[in-house]
């Protein structure tokens, strides 16, 4: 099994100011914890954020 390098986790701040981690290659979409809307959605890549990148780990 090998672990891809180019998976990182992103720190998003949405729009509604939750700030939350999510994988720059989810598969999935994800939500925001806190407004339950979409923070990053799949795009056959990177995924596409509805906020601002703070930083990326
Ligand atoms: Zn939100």
């Amino acid at each position: 099994m090998k672990i891809s390098s180019n998976t990182k986790f992103l720190l998003v701040k949405h729009d509604c100011g939750n700030e939350q981690y999510v994988y720059n290659t989810a598969k999935r979409e994800v939500k925001c914890t806190l407004c339950k809307k979409t923070i990053a959605k799949p795009t056959g890549g990177f995924v596409k954020v509805f906020g601002k990148i703070i930083k990326t780990v």
